[in-house]
Formats: C-alpha cells, sequence, structure tokens
C-alpha cells in the first residue's frame, strides 16, 4: 500500500510541476472562477461545448499542487467527453474523494483520475481536489456564450 501511495504522490506531483492544458482558450464560450479559501487556492476554467460535447478546456489560476494536479487530468479527462459523461465523472469522483454513496449516475473513473482516492484521508484537502470539477459544473450550468464567468466558492 505505502509503495502505491508513492506511486500516487509522484503522479499528483509531476502534474502539479508540469500541468496539462493549462492557459486561457481562445474562442471559449463558457469561462468561470473557483475559489477555495480554505486552502487559497484560485482557478480560471475556460471552454468551448459544442453539441453537448466538451471540445476543449484550459485552465489556469494558482493552486497548492493537488488542486493544480486535479485540474490538469480533470481536463484530460472530460475533453472530448459529452457534457453528460463530464457530469457524471465529476460525480463518481466526488463520491471517490468524499467517500460519500456512489450517485446513480455513477461511472468507472481512469486510473488516472483514481490517484485522488487517498485524499479522502485528508478532509481539509477534498475541496482542493474537487475545485476543478465544482469550477466545470459551474462553467456547464452557464448557457454557452455567456462571456460572464461564473463563479464558485468551496463551502
Ligand atoms: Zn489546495
Amino acid at each position: 500500500m505505502s509503495d502505491l501511495r508513492e506511486l500516487y504522490q509522484e503522479v499528483i506531483l509531476h502534474h502539479a510541476k508540469t500541468p496539462r492544458n493549462y492557459g486561457v482558450l481562445e474562442g471559449a464560450n463558457r469561462v468561470a472562477d473557483g475559489h477555495n479559501p480554505l486552502c487559497g487556492d484560485r482557478l480560471h476554467l475556460t471552454l468551448l461545448t459544442e453539441n453537448g460535447v466538451v471540445k476543449d478546456l484550459r485552465f489556469g489560476g494558482d493552486g497548492c499542487a493537488i488542486s493544480t494536479a486535479s485540474a490538469s487530468i480533470m481536463t484530460d479527462s472530460v475533453k472530448d467527453k459529452p457534457i453528460e459523461e463530464a457530469q457524471a465523472m465529476l460525480a463518481s469522483f466526488h463520491a471517490m474523494v468524499s467517500g460519500e454513496e456512489v450517485p446513480e449516475n455513477a461511472v468507472e473513473l481512469s486510473s488516472k483520475l483514481e490517484v485522488f482516492a487517498g485524499v479522502r484521508e485528508f478532509p481539509a484537502r477534498v475541496k482542493c481536489a474537487m475545485l476543478a470539477w465544482r469550477t466545470l459544473e459551474a462553467a456547464l450550468s452557464q448557457p454557452e456564450g455567456s462571456t460572464d464567468p461564473s463563479s464558485i466558492t468551496t463551502e
């Protein structure tokens, strides 16, 4: 188990140091800002949806290793996926990191998302891991083409 934990830490640190999909997406049609005051993580998410599919997305901002790695892996995971599937992944991811009941629309998570399962043991870090997903949720709740970013703060 400790070897596995080390491996997970390596994956998280790698993504935190060299995040994927970092920046601002030109031509985005949905924008959201996320803030986790508990840790100080801030996230700016820009995404493009077309015909019910997340075509592309980028994230920016400043956060701890877990929130940055989570945003890096989240953006990779939902790219080219139907919005409905992205929302199901969000629900499954939340159940995994919080230990709460698995929702009806749960999907099997990829192994790169499963590296965050260990976060469950650190309740204060659950919000760090969830920030990218909560910000995605806020962006998807907006109408396409909205230029006002919707903002969320983790409770
Ligand atoms: Zn954090």
